[in-house]
């Protein structure tokens, strides 16, 4: 033992070989598909999908509430939750009788007209996040990208902020991390438009100093963030910092975009509603259909008034915001559905009650193993980083990176029936989640730490 996150990386290196060699043996169905019939980009439907911690990507064949059965018939408890997509848990009941009643019985996904639930989904929204108008997607990408164009043309300046290390989806914009001199591409990005320092504008999350610099240059149309970083582990807002972004970015006449895709997690009505935050636009995605693809943006009174004083701003066809199946009719039925019926104010106590006992349970074995790592949570969503304080900032969470401390982990996990998500540590509780799934993680997470530190 010991390097900085508490253990000997050759000794890891190892148990991780070991692992791997009991994940070849566990899933032979698994491996056998591999690669499908060879025409596929990567070997997978989707190249993000190849990213595993083992020597090939699982294959499921279904999933109910927090559980995925595997291909070899193994029964996971899956606190990854399709990276968020699947927060309401697989197929809830409600969701899937709405789709099947929408699809099925009275037919018509996609047509060009309206349903009556478009304006049903509006409401709940807007009771939820204090927005008044709501216009629908289905990625969370296409919402933040929308969002970036309405905040572009109202202000008329060229430019978007955002976190460093943090993640909105794939726009082209927010592939920047902060450099020396400004905003310089994040590792890997693939084809970016041109230089992300023409785009974008980088400060560091829980530096208001930072941001005041950035905005004073007068060319930021927008604030593209999420309350709390999610996508870099988890990095909680200091005291004072959220009020302070509203207030430099108001000053600066610069809109602010909270993207709540996965601090949806803090409550229904995700940070904004339960920390009393006032953005000018809420962008969400992933978790509010119940894994049907819907995602959605909201605008306050103001950015609608000023909207509707742009009528040279095409919304109705080839402006550039909006798409062919946004909105669509089954789309909107799985989101009604899945917000009343599964995805309740009920719902997101009992999940973050589990979130708790799961994070206080990982603090427990941290400590008692003295490791200096950390756990942070976030209402139903919880993860361990590999460095003790927590980050407060993306660029700091970063370069607690540990790639092999996560593989190890992620699978000793999943050859003994527990999924995370292939991104990092991130635990998501869903309606479906009980205290025996918290518990099974628990147990594991201490015998893998023991083996950890006894190695
Ligand atoms: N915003 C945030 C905060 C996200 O984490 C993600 C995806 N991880 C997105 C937007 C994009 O979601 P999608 O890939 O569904 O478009």
């Amino acid at each position: 033992m010991n390097d900085q996150a508490g253990y000997d990386p050759r000794a890891v290196e190892a148990m991780v070989a070991q692992e791997r060699a009991t994940y070849l043996a566990r899933n032979p169905v698994s491996a056998a598909r591999q690669g499908g019939t060879g025409n596929l980009f990567g070997g997978v439907p989707m190249t993000w999908l190849a990213k595993s911690a083992a020597p090939f990507p699982l294959h499921f064949e279904g999933a109910f509430g927090a559980r995925v059965v595997d291909a070899d018939g193994h029964e996971l408890v899956d606190f990854c939750l399709g990276d968020t997509g699947a927060m309401a848990g697989h197929s809830p009941l409600p969701t899937v009788e709405a789709v099947a009643r929408r699809y099925g019985t009275l037919g018509g996904a996609t047509t060009m007209l309206l349903t009556e639930d478009a304006g049903v989904c509006g409401s709940i929204l807007a009771d939820r996040f204090g927005l008044p108008l709501w216009s629908f997607a289905l990625t969370a990408t296409d919402a933040n990208r929308w969002s970036i164009r309405l905040a572009r043309a109202l202000t008329g300046r060229s430019k978007i902020l955002v976190n460093s290390y943090s993640y909105h989806g794939s726009v082209d914009e927010s592939f920047a991390v902060k450099g020396p001199d400004g905003a310089v591409s994040r590792r890997g990005n693939v084809g970016p438009p041109c230089d992300v320092a023409r785009t974008t504008r980088v400060a560091e999350f829980n530096d208001l100093a930072d941001l005041e610099r950035e905005l004073a240059h007068g060319d930021v149309a927008a604030v593209l963030m999420e309350p709390a970083m999610t996508n870099m582990g988890i990095v909680l807002p200091e005291p004072g910092y959220l009020a302070g972004v509203r207030a430099l970015t108001r000053a600066a006449g610069t809109l602010l975009i909270n993207d709540e895709t996965h601090t949806l997690s803090a409550g229904p009505g995700g940070c904004t509603a339960a920390w009393r935050l006032e953005p000018d636009i809420v962008t969400l995605g992933k978790a509010i259909g119940g894994g049907i693809p819907s995602a959605a943006y909201g605008i306050s009174q103001d950015v609608a008034d000023r909207l509707a004083a742009r009528p040279d701003l095409d919304l109705v066809d080839t402006g550039g915001v909006g798409g062919t199946l946004a909105g669509n009719a089954l789309s909107l039925a799985a989101v009604r559905a899945t917000l009343t019926e599964v995805l309740t104010p009920e719902a997101f106590v009992q999940m973050t009650a589990l979130s708790t006992r799961y994070a206080t349970g990982v603090e427990k074995i941290i400590r008692g193993a003295g490791l200096p790592w950390s756990i942070s949570q976030l209402g139903a969503r919880a993860e361990y980083r590999f460095t003790d304080p927590a980050p407060r900032n993306g660029t700091a969470s970063e370069a607690a990176t540990d790639l092999l401390l996560e593989d190890y982990l992620h699978l000793y996990l999943l050859n003994r029936g527990v999924l995370l998500t292939p991104f990092h540590n991130m635990a998501l509780m869903c309606p479906a989640t009980t205290e025996a799934d918290v518990d099974l993680h628990l147990g594991l997470l201490g015998g893998a730490v023991d083996q950890l530190v006894g190695a």
